[in-house]
Parts: structure tokens; sequence; C-alpha cells
């Protein structure tokens, strides 16, 4: 018999990662929730350990905040427990699986790798929720061990009510490490499973970002404005809550900016490349940190 996964962590306290480890723990698993410790502390709050934990306690405040609170048992967001990953690192010795959920860029990742292979139990699986990069480049660096245990698991936001999990396994990954975490995935968080495959941007973002980035490419072109495009892909088209803008929003502009760039870098001999190049003015918004929902808005005001 498979050993159950009773005890996760979770690293990277945003949009996703709050929601993976509000969702993990309110199907009864154990959560370790990591962020990074805040860069601009005060002198006053350097050896206080509620500041230097303070991004992973406040980005769970906030998912808990904007979603139901019935479905966040209080006595199961209990059992996540935060921190940061300069200091409690070491919790995620006991972790029985462990989520990676930080910025969708490859050289934190890797380095992240990197310090878990050090920590984390030798028969640990190890995942990323990454949008779309490579396993391959991820795994630069890393034991044969690893490797087996390492996979892809992306997750859809907001987590709670996105029922689908896509998996993704590398040319290491053991067998028995797809199949654990697939009956994970549909018998304890009740997610139905989709395999990718490890291409850029695996299915999901290959075929979402490439249906955004055309919009916003049309929506330029024809000078139309995200209300007149959200209008047309919303409600009209059967979508009430899922039109572009307002999902680009929710996805956050950084992260949707580096799953295109991701496309865009990936497929250099590919005619169909251009359509994955994000337009300047996004550029400025995420320079602005006009991001979306976590943060004051982005295509929309928040509120
Ligand atoms: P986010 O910007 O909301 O959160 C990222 C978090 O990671 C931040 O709290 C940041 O402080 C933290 N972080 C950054 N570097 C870190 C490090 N080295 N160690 C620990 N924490 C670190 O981003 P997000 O939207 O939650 O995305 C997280 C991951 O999930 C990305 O790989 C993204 O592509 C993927 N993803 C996002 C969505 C979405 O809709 N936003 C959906 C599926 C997958």
């Amino acid at each position: 018999m498979t050993k159950p996964i009773r005890r996760a962590g979770v690293i990277g306290a945003g949009v996703m990662g709050s929601g993976i480890a509000a969702h993990l723990a309110n199907a009864g698993v154990e959560v370790v929730l990591l962020d990074i410790v805040p860069p601009n502390l005060k002198d006053s709050e350097r050896t206080d350990p509620a500041a230097r934990s303070r991004f992973a306690t406040g980005g769970l405040e906030k998912a808990l905040k904007a979603r139901p609170a019935a479905f966040f048992h209080p006595s199961f967001a209990r059992s996540i427990r935060t921190g940061n990953t300069e200091d409690d690192l070491g919790l995620l010795a006991g972790c029985d699986l462990i989520i990676e959920a930080i910025i969708e860029q490859l050289e934190p990742k890797r380095a992240l790798f990197a310090k878990l292979e050090e920590v984390a139990r030798p028969d640990a699986i190890i995942a990323s929720n990454t949008s779309g990069l490579r396993i391959e480049g991820m795994m630069e660096g890393r034991s044969e061990s690893f490797r087996k245990r390492f996979l892809v698991m992306h997750f859809f936001n907001p987590v709670r009510y996105m029922k689908l999990l896509e998996l993704v396994a590398g040319p290491d990954t053991d067998p028995d490490t797809v199949e654990r975490v697939r009956r994970f995935g549909e018998d304890v968080l009740g997610k139905g499973i989709v395999f990718g495959k490890d291409t850029p941007n695996f299915i999901a973002n290959r075929i979402g970002a490439h249906a955004m980035m055309t919009t916003i490419h049309l929506m330029l072109e024809e000078g139309l404005s995200p209300e007149d495009v959200d209008a047309i892909t919303g409600v009209a088209m059967a979508h009430p809550k899922s039109a572009s803008f307002r999902t680009a929003d929710v996805v956050g502009l950084d992260t949707f900016a580096h799953v295109a760039d991701n496309c865009f870098n990936s497929l250099k001999d590919d005619e169909d490349r251009k359509v994955f190049e994000v337009p300047a003015y996004i550029r400025t918004m995420v320079e602005k940190k006009l991001l979306g929902d976590k943060t004051r808005g982005g295509f929309y005001r928040k509120g």
C-alpha cells in the first residue's frame, strides 16, 4: 500500500500558494506554509519571528478573507503553520509532499530546489506549481533521486473552486510518484486530473496564454477597451466569471507576463511565437505594480 500524504509544505504564500495551503488544510492535510523574509524589515523587526514570517501569515490571511468563511473551516485553517524560508526550512523535513509556488522565474525556483534537496526527506515528493517552466530546466543540478520524486502539480486559480489539476512528469519522474499524486489529487483534494507533457506552458497555459495574448493584440489593433472585450468574452460567451481581462486581474499581470515570456522565449522556431510577445503597455503596468486583484487593481480598479 502506498504511504498516505498527511503533511505537506507549500512554499510561496501568494495568490496560489495560500490557496493551495488552504485547500490542503480543508482536506485534512497538515500544512507548513513558507514565504521569504520581507526584504524591508525595520531594525527593530529583524529578530522578531512574527515580522520575519509576515509574508506567509499575511498571504494566508488574504486568501482566507477573499473566500467565503464556509469554505475554510477555522480549525482547518489553524492546521496551517506559517514561517519563512530563512528560519523555518527545517519544518519541511517532516513533510510527505512539498509544493513550490513561488514567482514564475527559473533561477529562484532552481535555487529553492537545491535547498529542498538538502532538507526534504529522501522519500518526500517535490512538486512545482509552475504555469509552464520546463522540468528539464528546473531540475538542472539535481540528483537522480530528487528527479525521480519531482513532478509538476499545476493547480488552477482560485484553487478552491477550480476542479482541474494538471500533472506533468519529467523524463526521470518515477511512475509511482505520479500515481501517488494522481490518487492524492483525486481522492483527497477532489480534483480531476489531466496529464500534460513537459513542453513550454504544458497544455493549459499554452492554450490559455495564446488565447489571452491574441485577445490583447486584437484589442490594441481594433482600438477596443478591456470592458468592450469582456462584454463579449464573459456572459455573452457563457463565461460569467472568466471574461478575458477580469481573469488576467485574478491571475496577476506579472505572472501572466512571465507565462507569455516563457512561451515567447522557448518557441524560437515556431511561426506562432509572435503572439506571445507582451505589449509595452503591459510591461508598464507591471512596473507600476498594477498587477490585478493582488494589488490595487490591474485592468480594473479593485473594490
Ligand atoms: P504571487 O506573486 O502571488 O506569489 C508569489 C509568492 O512567492 C510571493 O508571496 C513571494 O514573496 C514569494 N516568493 C518569491 N520568491 C520566493 C522564494 N525564493 N522563496 C519563497 N517565497 C518566494 O504568484 P502566484 O500567482 O501565487 O504564482 C506562484 C506560482 O504559481 C508561479 O509559478 C505561477 O506561474 C503559478 N501559477 C499561478 C497561477 C495564477 O493564476 N496566478 C495559476 C497557476 C499557477
